[in-house]
């Protein structure tokens, strides 16, 4: 069988692996994405939608059924600890924009089933779960991927590999492509909670700014009623993980960020390490990086997930052209191009800024910062340039006109 014939294959089951399926099934492009876990995975993760997102899932009805649990957020303030509210950004300023002038909150996992769902609904699009991406070779024909399951290990013949399969990715091991940039010294301890913070004037997603304990919260639907509200809090990975977990820890911590007389209900938390990240290339041959495999960063201003989603999309139309024989092979060499500058440009710039503009601990460096975020929320057009840049419409259309 000609290499173009033979299907497509991504490792992984998460938000891109099936994006970037639902995306090449839909242009009749066979593909197989192949899960190392026995379902979609479950863990609360991600969940902040910006418009360019919104946008793409919206052809296959996804962005519809987003919307039917979903949480409209149409403000989102930044705070300090001791000053109060510094900023409430309008996304409403962009209305001429975009069709959807807001960022919609959903847990990752909600997602997954969605774009599962309408992947489904056509024939050229298959999943094999319990089926792990163990390796991978390529030649000028195709790539033979190597797939472990229980008790089973196979080759299959592709077309092309697409490493949608997260931070460790084996893709990019058997790539050999270096995962250029650094990890954060302190944890992220990321905590849900029943209580609702909206009462007391917090917008449904606010950074908090603190030299000793920034924090980050934002509603999700959670068991709708009640919603969750989602709060990450910097914490220290030399106390053992269990310490770090700890109910009455974490019960402490939610009290010291606001006092109340009756204990939280903590109903999920999670800790873990995050970096700041980005592969030296996208593609090499026939195989070829997207979402978490080929960049990751801190998640104050909800990039990640949305810049894989956006990955997927950008190179599912590259390679639905190439299989189709439609265009020339260096197409691939267009998906790095168009999207790596821009993952630095714009999502680990703005990443990191957010986490130094949240974390500073110099009082002068703090107090020029405070007065800066007010004046920019006090300007609307200044707010309205700083909301196209972080709500990355600005990255997606600037990605779009490299050539
Ligand atoms: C613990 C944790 C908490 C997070 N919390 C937040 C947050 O609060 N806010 C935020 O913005 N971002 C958060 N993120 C980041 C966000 O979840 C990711 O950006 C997003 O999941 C990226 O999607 P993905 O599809 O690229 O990768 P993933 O969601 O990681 O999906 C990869 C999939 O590949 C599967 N897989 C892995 N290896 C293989 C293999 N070899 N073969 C086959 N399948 C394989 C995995 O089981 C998984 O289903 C968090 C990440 C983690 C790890």
């Amino acid at each position: 069988m000609a290499a173009e014939r033979r299907p497509v294959y991504v490792a992984g089951a998460g938000p891109v692996g099936l994006a970037a399926g639902l995306y090449l099934a839909s242009r009749g492009v066979p593909v197989v994405v192949c899960e190392g876990e026995q379902g979609l995975t479950e863990d609360l993760r991600a969940g902040s939608y910006h418009p360019p997102t919104l946008e793409m899932l919206a052809p296959f009805g996804v962005t519809d059924r987003m919307h039917e649990t979903g949480v409209i957020v149409r403000h989102w303030q930044i705070r300090d600890r001791h000053e109060g509210l510094l900023a409430d950004f309008d996304l409403g300023l962009l209305a001429g924009e975009t069709p959807y002038p807001y960022r919609l909150q959903l847990e990752q996992h909600k997602l997954t089933p969605l774009l599962l769902e309408a992947a489904e609904r056509f024939p050229d699009f298959s999943i094999r779960f319990s089926t792990r991406v163990a390796g991978a070779t390529q030649d000028a024909d195709g790539v033979r991927v190597m797939l472990e399951g229980p008790g089973r290990i196979e080759t299959a013949e592709a077309s092309f590999l697409i490493g949608a399969d997260g931070h460790r990715s084996t893709v990019r091991a058997a790539m050999d492509v270096d995962f250029e940039g650094f990890t954060w010294p302190e944890m992220f301890l990321i905590v849900s909670t029943t209580y609702d913070f909206e009462p007391h004037g917090f917008a449904f997603a606010t950074y908090i700014a603190d030299p000793e304990e920034w924090v980050m919260m934002f509603k999700v639907p959670g068991f709708n009623p009640p919603a969750l509200w989602r709060l990450a809090f910097p914490a220290d990975p030399s106390r053992p993980r269990e310490e770090i977990m700890d109910t009455d820890v974490v019960q402490r911590r939610l009290q010291g960020f606001m006092r109340r007389e009756v204990p939280y209900e903590v109903v999920h938390r999670n800790g873990y390490r995050v970096h700041q990240r980005v592969a030296a290339t996208f593609n090499l041959g026939r195989m070829l990086l997207a979402g978490d495999a080929a960049h990751v960063n801190n998640p104050l201003g909800g990039m990640g997930l949305n810049g894989g989603i956006h990955d997927a999309f950008n190179l599912g139309e590259k390679l639905a052209a190439l299989w189709h024989g439609e265009a020339d092979p260096a197409i691939l060499d267009r998906y790095t191009r168009q999207r790596r500058p821009v993952q630095i440009e714009y999502v680990q710039e703005i990443t990191i800024r957010n986490k130094r503009l949240v974390e500073e601990k110099d009082p002068a460096v703090r107090t020029e910062r405070q007065d800066a975020v007010r004046r920019l929320g006090a300007d609307p057009k200044a707010a309205f340039s700083y909301l196209m840049n972080t709500s990355m419409i600005n990255m997606v259309r600037k990605a779009a006109t490299i050539d």
